[in-house]
């Protein structure tokens, strides 16, 4: 891409009015997604499930956090190293990649004569071009949470937030895309589309996987322990009937101790109302010692645990000081999606291929530039700040987003009526002028 301000203005003016028309999904989604994003904030005020609010959870650990993240960052190199010989002590199988082409690599390794994986929490995967790679090479992708087992259906191509990714189809639509793929009719209610995935999709993730990836919610340094939180129980199955279960995570996915880990996962799902009806901690391969005390790994759950570690951006962001560094520190809770402004008026087109709002868009620059970003929509970003507030630990995505804009700025690709504003305050001390 080699484009100019007003370019990207018009592809993303396009982008919008798309996203406008009536009967698409488009339209279907960004009206689901405000509606979504007013409930979501108003949640976090209701003592729902528990004695106290998620904004008051936040707030009680707030400090921990920060300081916790912070001690992470500072010496990231000393709990990368203790995390990895504590995870070889364990026997997984654990892999360190300098960046993402050479994790892209072990991945393909780790999958030998493979052709078809299933998988669950991988935003992690997505960022690290695994999945990529896998639709290059002509693997089939087997999405198991039945959100994206729903986008996979509807073979639906535009970002989506990756907690409920299929929430915007309807059971009308759903009940009818089952017919149409598979000739079943079902009734158009949830329960009986969520009988028919149980009655036939679930035999096979007991019986059929030999390869599972995931990503982790945290990894603990301490203990090596890998902390997964989900509520449908796929990942259970994945993870425990296969050959072979690959973890894929960038390195700051590592908290320092197993109680750290547990708080980030509980945060995870106290601020997205989600309940994580099951909290899996990975401590290494199936393994019995039943047999005249020999220890013999692969009894009826994973054979071998892979784990890729990834730096790629991440030390270097430190070790330079870069405008996204603060963004090590985050816990990807999505926090700061629901109060956006841009988010909430924009929807999946304030978004990139790694989801919805301003850190999907800090990732798309970190790995593709700023002509990315900007085609993402960072100008649609008011600077409200909404995010930095929200933020567990406080990390001030707006101000990220303000020095990636002056970077578009300087090399023209801010949209053109910015330019004019900009002439009119130098030249007449009045931008309506
Ligand atoms: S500063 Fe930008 S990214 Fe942050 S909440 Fe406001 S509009 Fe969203
Ligand atoms: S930047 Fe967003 S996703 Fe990351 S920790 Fe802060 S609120 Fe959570």
């Amino acid at each position: 891409m080699n484009e100019s301000g007003k370019g990207l203005y018009e592809k993303v003016k396009n982008k919008i009015e798309a996203s406008q028309e009536e009967g698409t999904l488009e339209k279907q989604f960004g009206d689901f997604w405000k509606f979504a994003c007013v409930i979501k904030t108003r949640q976090h005020d209701l003592r729902y499930l528990y004695d106290d609010t998620s904004r008051e959870f936040v707030d009680k650990n707030r400090d921990n956090l920060i300081e916790m993240r912070e001690e992470f960052v500072k010496n990231m190199d000393a709990y990368v190293e203790k995390c990895i010989n504590i995870m070889r002590k364990k026997n997984f199988t654990v892999h360190y990649a300098k960046t993402n082409e050479q994790a892209q690599k072990i991945f393909m390794e780790e999958l030998g004569d493979a052709r078809i994986i299933y998988k669950s929490k991988s935003n992690e995967a997505k960022d690290i071009g695994i999945i990529d790679v896998l639709k290059e090479n002509g693997i089939s992708i087997k999405e198991t949470d039945l959100g994206d087992v729903l986008v996979q259906l509807f073979d639906y191509k535009l970002p989506s937030f990756q907690v409920g990714p299929g929430a915007h189809f309807t059971e009308e639509e759903i009940a009818k895309k089952i017919k149409e793929v598979y000739g079943v009719e079902l009734e158009p209610k949830a329960q009986a589309i969520v009988n028919y995935f149980r009655s036939t999709y679930r035999k096979e993730l007991l019986n059929d996987v030999k390869i599972s990836l995931t990503s982790a919610n945290a990894i603990s340094a301490e203990d090596g322990t890998i902390v997964l939180g989900e509520n449908e129980g796929n990942i259970s199955l994945i993870t425990r009937a296969t050959d072979k279960h690959i973890v894929v995570c960038g390195i700051t996915k590592i908290v320092p101790t197993i109680f750290d880990a547990i708080l980030v996962t509980k945060l995870q799902s106290r601020i997205n109302n989600v309940s994580f009806n099951y909290i899996s901690l990975i401590s290494g391969p199936s393994n019995t010692s039943d047999i005249q005390g020999t220890s013999v790994q692969g009894m009826y759950g994973a054979k071998e645990v892979v784990v890729i570690l990834v730096d790629d951006w991440r030390t270097k962001a430190v070790n330079e000081n870069l405008i996204y560094a603060d963004f090590l520190k985050c816990i990807g809770c999505k926090s700061c999606i629901y109060p956006c402004t841009a988010s909430r008026a924009f929807g999946n087109i304030y978004a990139s291929k790694y989801g919805l709002g301003a850190t999907a868009i800090i990732r798309d620059y970190i790995h593709n530039g700023i002509e990315a970003a900007v085609n993402d929509g960072l100008f649609l970003c008011t600077g409200c700040e909404n995010c930095y507030h929200w933020c567990p630990v406080s990390i001030n995505c707006g101000e990220i987003l303000k020095n990636m804009k002056k970077e578009a700025t300087e090399k023209g690709l801010a949209p053109p009526y910015l330019e004019q504003y900009k002439e009119k305050i130098f030249k007449d001390k009045n931008p309506f002028l």
